[in-house]
């Protein structure tokens, strides 16, 4: 049964970092077989639809004048189990953490370095979410979808969904048309690791691991990041505030003679990726607060909201960062989270 939609609700608690905003209507999905009955009824009762997960990559710089979809659906099916694959797909609505743990207790492998990122399953395919050397692409089988424009139902391939750098076709072509329903995962059940991050190296060698096996991955990187990020429970925060810069080879060439120092790594096609914390490091912003809008003290690439920050004291103190970073290095940061203004 549709739950009726609830008008003029407070939107903060449904977003990570607590920033104040409200919805004319704040419509739960429960059943995704409803979103062509609820995107009409939406459409018809005016202003803007937003669909909305765990709330954690979005910043509210406005109230909402329609209809927040708020996606709760859950489940999680086996699709298929060939050799040491196995094909499973699970509801948007769904908790992203709850739902790696619940693979790993299956004996499903491939997510553990994805750990704790807050949100839910049907938001990670949006912007590709990725940690430790993992990235949802890499075991991504296809997404189902409800496009609201087209007034149909979707099923993209992998490559479909031209996932690149906490990017993909949802932010682009589909952004505000499609609603992720379903997201289909393909897992091994033979166990593999990825552990080459140094963070997650010292994590492992200092618990004296000696064979690693997916569940020390897992245990692992809720350790580094449970000290390192804060908890959007106790702290508010989107998580990375800012992509992590990557330069052509040229540019980085520039770079690293004025900065030898500069944190980096390669990324694709000879391009060079900077780590965005290390130069909003170096110009003296970690820690720093400004009000109630703050950098976190142990991750610069955090913004955090200490109480009672608003939208504009946030992004006014990343504008600040994004020009003192230009102004000594002369790279330009891009925000990751949904910005509404
Ligand atoms: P970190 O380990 O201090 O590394 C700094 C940056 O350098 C990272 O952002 C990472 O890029 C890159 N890097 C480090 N080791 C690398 C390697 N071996 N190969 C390629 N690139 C490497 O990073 P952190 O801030 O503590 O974050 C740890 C991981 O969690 C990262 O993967 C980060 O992206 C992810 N994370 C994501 C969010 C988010 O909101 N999107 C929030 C917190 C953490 P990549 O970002 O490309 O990995």
């Amino acid at each position: 049964m549709i739950q009726p939609a609830q008008t003029d609700a407070d939107l903060r608690y449904l977003n990570t970092l607590h920033l104040p905003a409200r919805a004319a209507r704040l419509q739960p999905v429960d059943d995704a077989s409803d979103l062509p009955a609820l995107t009409e009824a939406a459409r018809n009762t005016g202003g803007s639809i937003l669909v909305l997960g765990g709330g954690s990559n979005i910043v509210f710089g406005r109230d909402i004048d329609g209809t927040v979809l708020h996606m709760r659906t859950r489940g999680i099916d086996v699709l298929a189990h060939t050799g040491s694959d196995v094909l499973v797909s699970v509801a948007a609505g769904e908790n992203w953490h709850a739902w790696v743990a619940f693979a790993l207790a299956h004996g499903w492998h491939g997510l553990e370095n994805l750990a704790l990122i807050p949100g839910t399953v049907g938001a990670a395919p949006v912007q590709n979410i990725g940690a430790y050397g993992v990235e949802l692409i890499d075991r991504l089988d296809h997404v189902d979808a409800w496009d609201m424009t087209g007034r149909r139902w979707l099923r993209l391939s992998a490559a479909e969904c031209l996932a690149g750098y906490r990017d993909s076709v949802f932010k682009r072509e589909l952004a505000g048309r499609a609603v992720i329903t379903r997201v289909a995962f393909r897992l091994g059940t033979r166990p593999e690791v990825r552990c080459d991050y140094a963070d997650l190296q010292r994590e492992l060698s200092s618990r004296g691991v000696a064979q690693v096996t997916p569940q020390h991955v897992f245990d692992a990187v809720c350790a580094v990041r449970r000290a390192k990020l804060p908890d959007p429970a106790v702290l508010g925060n989107a998580g990375s505030f800012f992509r992590n810069p990557v330069l052509t080879a040229d540019a980085a060439a520039t770079l690293l003679a004025a900065h030898p120092d500069a944190a980096h790594h390669p990324a694709a096609d000879g391009a060079v990726k900077f780590a965005a914390a290390w130069l909003i490091d170096q110009c003296g912003w970690k820690g720093a607060r400004r009000g109630d809008a703050g950098v976190h003290d142990r991750q610069a690439l955090v913004l955090v909201n200490h109480g009672e920050a608003s939208a504009t004291d946030l992004l006014d103190l990343a504008a600040d960062i994004q020009a003192s970073v230009h102004a000594r290095f002369g790279v330009t940061l891009e925000p990751e989270p949904l910005i509404l203004l």
